[in-house]
């Protein structure tokens, strides 16, 4: 008798060769597939169009065949081909460098004025203060903040490539072009 009073069909040894077979099958066709199942939806046309897989008996299982949504351009590529292209780029990646820019605003520029004048006759302090308190929060709102943007390096480190990437744009011709985030 097994767990719970019911009759033991199947011994555990087995069930254990069963469930190590199944998941050395699965284990292997998932590392096979994946990672150029995950960047399905990153496959771009050199129009702009999203490629979408297609399939036909004579396809060979580890090659890509994509048809552009807009243009209806075909693209062939073997999967290894892509991968080596992705693995190259992003190996070769170097992050945009990120600069807060500064303009005035017209606001800032009036309050400037503002202060000035009444920094020359300071009959009522307490309006030049509110003035200049006022100043500092308008010029600090001309301060870009940069785009919250995920950590594109990490992310290709641990070579995350469908949440680094962008879109990947594929020519006719193969040409593969990897624009990460
Ligand atoms: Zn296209």
């Amino acid at each position: 008798m097994g767990a719970d009073g019911y009759p033991v069909l199947i011994d555990a040894e087995t069930f254990q060769s069963v469930q190590s077979r199944l998941q050395k099958k699965w284990g292997d066709h998932t590392r096979r597939d994946c990672p150029v199942s995950a960047l399905r939806e990153t496959l771009r046309c050199s129009c702009g169009g999203h490629l979408k897989r297609w399939f036909s008996s004579v396809h060979k299982t580890d090659t890509l065949y994509l048809r552009c949504a807009e243009c209806g351009g075909e693209v062939v590529i073997p999967d290894a081909d892509l991968l080596a292209e992705v693995e190259q780029q992003a190996a070769e990646y170097t992050p945009p460098t990120v600069s807060a820019s500064y303009t005035p605003s017209e606001e800032v520029v009036r309050l400037s004025n503002a202060i000035n004048r009444g920094l020359e006759k300071p009959e009522r302090p307490e309006d030049v203060v509110a003035l200049i308190l006022q100043g500092i929060s308008t010029r600090y709102a001309c301060f870009e903040t940069p785009e919250a943007s995920p950590d594109t390096q990490r992310l290709i480190k641990e070579k995350a490539y469908a949440q680094a990437i962008k879109y990947i744009t594929i020519t006719a011709e193969n040409g593969v072009t990897v624009t990460f985030k």
